[in-house]
């Protein structure tokens, strides 16, 4: 909206309700003008300043918005391990290129990093950008932030995507922000509008309850970030080439404002929920703290698997946040998934669809979960699970 200046008396309502804080008062007095119109709908238009008819879309396509070309993969890794979520995205962006016809290529920033490059190709990268630098051993916001930056300026893709995993989101941001475009995250599904040539980022909104398609018609790059396990990894192909680039980059030590002292990893028998094969999965309908570690615990180590819970068991104090299934907690994708006492709710849905096996134990009939699991049981998980424990370990051997 924007205010129409003749009819503005003034009285900053408008200012103080707009949500994004887009409205400023035209007249900008010392002294409030009188109220002479009460009615704020008269006062105000919608603008038509940023609107563009059809033609003139694909015409500034064309033109400023067309110079930009090519799909990129920020390449997370760590002391030179990559993400899984990365050759997931590799999978993801291969198919999104293909459908523009353009190149894709990863985003690899690190120190020692030299050859780490081939396996990106296999995974479908056609190019890979490695910038090698000391400074960029460990991941610092704004220095992975300057040269990702720096780099969509120079190579003009036009998107841009990145795991939202920790460092991911981080940068994503970042870059976004630094960049002053748009940025999808935690999108489940990528497409293109092959007409427009557009980004079709989707993931829920409103609480699970919608899926909404988002599009960044008047920016560059399209960035959008996908939680780990979401899109499923491809076959590499053996010996793949591609195109290395090493693009230069001037980066002091001195000039920054964050120092790395000291890492400390974390090592545990719980440590990654997203890569376990098995997980047993707990919900407020195992009563009490108690009795959710005994009764998750014991199948878990009996068959192998990893403890997790849904947001109100780790409300409830039974198991730290970092081990949350769901929407606002860990996507997974494990074999088998056990969901015991736990409802169903979409939220926590939404974190297990990627799962091969999904057994649900829920006392009541007409819970969620069984419109969703492969196999459900009906009754007390309390009683159930210990009866459970012997034959699953004979099946699971
Ligand atoms: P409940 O819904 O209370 O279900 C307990 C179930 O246990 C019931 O179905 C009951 O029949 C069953 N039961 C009771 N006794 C027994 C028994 N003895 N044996 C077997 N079954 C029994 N939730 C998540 O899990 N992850 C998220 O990431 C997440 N993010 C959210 C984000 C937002 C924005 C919002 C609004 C909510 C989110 N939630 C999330 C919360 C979600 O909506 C649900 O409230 C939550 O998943 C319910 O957890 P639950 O299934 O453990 O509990």
């Amino acid at each position: 909206c924007q205010v129409i200046p003749e009819k503005c008396v003034d009285c900053g309502e408008c200012v103080e309700v707009c949500p994004v804080e887009a409205l400023s008062s035209p007249k900008n007095t010392e002294e409030p003008a009188p109220i002479t119109t009460p009615a704020k709908e008269v006062c105000m238009e919608q603008s038509t300043a940023n609107q563009t008819n059809p033609a003139q879309e694909v015409a500034q396509l064309e033109g400023e918005l067309g110079r930009y070309k090519g799909v990129w993969v920020f390449i997370e890794q760590r002391e030179g391990h990559i993400a899984p979520v990365s050759l997931e995205l590799l999978g993801a962006g291969r198919q999104l290129a293909d459908k523009l016809g353009v190149e894709l290529a990863g985003v690899l920033l690190g120190y020692n990093l030299s050859g780490l490059e081939a396996s990106l190709y296999e995974y479908g990268a056609d190019k890979v950008y490695l910038v090698d630098h000391p400074v960029l051993c460990y991941y610092r916001t704004e220095t992975y932030m300057q040269v990702v930056g720096k780099l969509v300026q120079e190579y003009l893709p036009e998107i841009v995507l990145m795991g939202a995993t920790t460092t991911g989101r981080d940068l994503a941001g970042a870059v976004a922000t630094e960049l002053a475009t748009g940025l999808t995250a935690d999108c489940t599904v990528l497409d293109i509008d092959q007409a427009k040539r557009l980004l079709l980022a989707t993931r829920p909104a409103f609480g699970g309850n919608i899926m909404a398609t988002i599009v960044a018609k008047k920016h560059r790059p399209q960035m959008a970030t996908v939680r780990p396990k979401v899109m499923k990894m491809g076959d590499p192909v053996p010996g793949r080439q591609g195109v290395l680039v090493k693009p230069e980059v001037s980066l002091q030590e001195e000039n920054l404002l964050t120092r790395v002292l000291e890492i400390v990893q974390e090592y545990g028998e719980q440590a990654n929920l997203q890569d376990a094969e098995i997980i047993v999965a707990g919900g407020r309908g195992l009563g009490d703290k108690e009795s959710f570690h005994k009764i998750c615990g014991s199948l878990a180590e009996a068959i192998g698997g990893k403890v997790g819970g849904t947001r109100a068991a780790v409300e409830a104090g039974w198991l730290e946040q970092k081990y949350q299934v769901g929407q606002t907690g860990v996507t997974v994708a494990p074999k088998l998934y056990f969901a015991l006492g736990i409802s169903g709710a979409i939220q926590h849905l939404v974190g297990i669809r990627g799962s091969d096996i999904i057994i649900a134990i829920n006392s009541d009939p007409e819970a969620p979960i069984f419109q969703e699991c492969t196999y459900g049981i009906v009754g007390d998980a309390l009683k159930i699970v210990p009866n459970l424990i012997k034959p699953l370990q004979v099946l699971l051997k």
